[in-house]
């Protein structure tokens, strides 16, 4: 039974990349009926942020991509703070130092950095493995009895992983193959300080295994980690789950990494929802807030670094479940296209349901306040198809609701001729007679007026459209006159001519 987790570290808002990460989770759980688990990586509290965990949660909601298990949802394995776990990770750091895969090491910050330093000045980098280890202040270069003196005095410690020497490790990922790494460039990492908290890799293997995590995907930055996550599965006697590292996303230009501070640099966001950082106040804008539908964020996420292999872009939820799999997962960067994301948003605009954006776009507008949403809807209808956000549509469609209060000078000129007061105002007496004010009644009697009249069909419409919607753009000019109705048609013809 598949079980994946998603299991970001509360130091901020959760930007594009891990969105991207929780979303090959979630398609990847839901393709095998599996189970997605969200987990929060909180034991490093110096970089905690407060406000972090909560925005998670929302921003997966929004995106619609919820988690099944996790905090406050069916807590089987919980709980899924690693703060509220950390009485359980001493005893598995313990469990190392007593099968010989781990030992205690009390150098402080100060010797570390000599050595770093007396290491650069020859010429070479420090690594804290079975090159150094014996030189240096830890359980296998002290005695026994030291060992246990410096614990009893209480001595700041840490446990590190001792990383053998010699081997050759054989690991594997989904997406990049078989990976060979040697030992001897390994140092052995810190899996446990005396504050009582483990580090990420401890706690990160732990929770793999008591919660019984079937496949880790995450970014590339975890893809050095590897080596060390597979020793320590062998190290505990326990199997160890498969692998996928999903590659970088790129900036816009294709090189580099994205990172946080480019979605301001650059003019597009970088975060799923609006951020108000809690020190300074800061706000960073989120793709909500922007008007983005989520699903064309998911469908744009799901390109970045995936493809289905055929030509169709265009995939909802449903069907990105269906396609998805982490073989057609690419091991090379995925350049972030911010006009892309656009392009995915024009498509499901038109796939919303028209009352809805009605709705929406009645709340951002005072001038509609009072105007029948049904009408707005039908408006919508006519326009949406011209916007890519419901915050295009006032420009698209105003003049579906205010009569124009000035005229494009450009548009007046092309239009106007010294007649046109004279046919404007014909015009007016001709729609003054319809009574049944359908777009085909419209229609039969204003083409009927310039047949019988031969004027240019030109030299009516155009002028026509002027009064109505204030240039020579929108939608049909019958339409518009039957959706303002009689009366309002009238009023901006003779606004135009007196
Ligand atoms: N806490 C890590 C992060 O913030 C988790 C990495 C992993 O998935 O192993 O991304």
């Amino acid at each position: 039974k598949v079980r994946v987790r998603f299991a970001p570290s509360p130091t901020g808002p959760l930007h594009i990349g891990g969105v991207r990460t929780a979303l090959f989770n979630y398609l990847f759980a839901k393709k095998h009926n599996g189970t997605f688990i969200l987990r929060i990586e909180d034991t490093d509290q110096n970089r905690y942020v407060e406000g972090a965990e909560q925005y998670i949660i929302d921003a997966l909601n929004w995106c619609g991509i919820p988690f099944d298990e996790g905090i406050n949802k069916n807590e089987k394995f919980g709980p899924y703070r690693q703060s509220e776990r950390k009485h359980l990770y001493k005893a598995y750091a313990e469990e190392l130092i007593k099968s010989g895969n781990a030992y205690y090491a009390f150098d402080t910050a100060e010797e570390l950095d000599f050595h770093r330093a007396d290491h650069e000045a020859k010429g070479k980098t420090f690594i804290y493995n079975w090159h150094n280890r014996l030189k240096l202040s830890n359980s296998l270069s002290l005695s026994a009895e030291k060992t246990q003196a410096k614990l009893e005095a209480g001595d700041d410690y840490v446990i590190r992983f001792k990383s053998p020497q010699d081997e050759t490790l054989h690991l594997t990922d989904i997406i990049r193959g078989d990976i060979k790494i040697e030992t001897n460039v390994l140092d052995d990492k810190v899996l446990f300080k005396s504050d009582g908290m483990p580090t990420y890799h401890l706690a990160n293997i732990v929770d793999d295994h008591l919660m019984e995590i079937t496949h880790v995907i995450r970014g590339e930055e975890w893809l050095p980690s590897l080596a060390l996550h597979y020793q320590l599965y062998k190290a505990f006697g326990w199997e160890a789950p498969e692998f996928a590292h999903l590659p970088l996303i790129l900036k816009p230009t294709g090189k580099g990494k994205l990172s946080k501070r480019d979605g301001d640099k650059l003019g597009f966001p970088v975060f799923p929802l609006q951020w108000t950082d809690p020190v300074t106040e800061e706000i960073s804008r989120g793709y909500k807030e922007d008007g983005y539908f989520p699903d064309a964020m998911i469908n744009f996420l799901a390109f970045l670094g995936w493809n289905p292999g055929t030509e169709q872009e265009i995939f909802n939820l449903e069907e990105l479940i269906a396609a998805f799999e982490l073989e057609r997962v690419n091991k090379s960067g995925a350049r972030f296209d911010p006009d892309k994301i656009k392009w995915f948003n024009h498509h499901y605009m038109q796939e919303q349901n028209n009352d809805e954006l009605a709705e929406a776009f009645k709340k951002e507008h005072s001038e509609l306040a009072d105007i029948d949403v049904n009408y707005i809807a039908l408006v919508v209808g006519m326009i949406k198809e011209r916007g890519t956000f419901i915050s295009d549509f006032w420009e698209l469609s105003a003049f579906f609701f205010v009569a124009p209060n000035c005229y494009d000078e450009k548009a007046s000129k092309k239009a106007f001729k010294e007649n046109t007061g004279e046919l404007m105002a014909s015009i007016n007496d001709v729609l003054d007679t319809i009574t049944d004010f359908s777009i085909d009644n419209i229609q039969t009697e204003i083409k009927g007026w310039i047949t019988v009249n031969n004027v240019g069909f030109g030299q009516i419409m155009m002028p026509l459209r002027i009064a109505l919607v204030g240039g020579l753009h929108g939608p049909d000019v019958f339409e518009i006159m039957f959706m303002i109705g009689k009366t309002e048609t009238i009023k901006r013809v003779k606004k135009l001519i007196t």
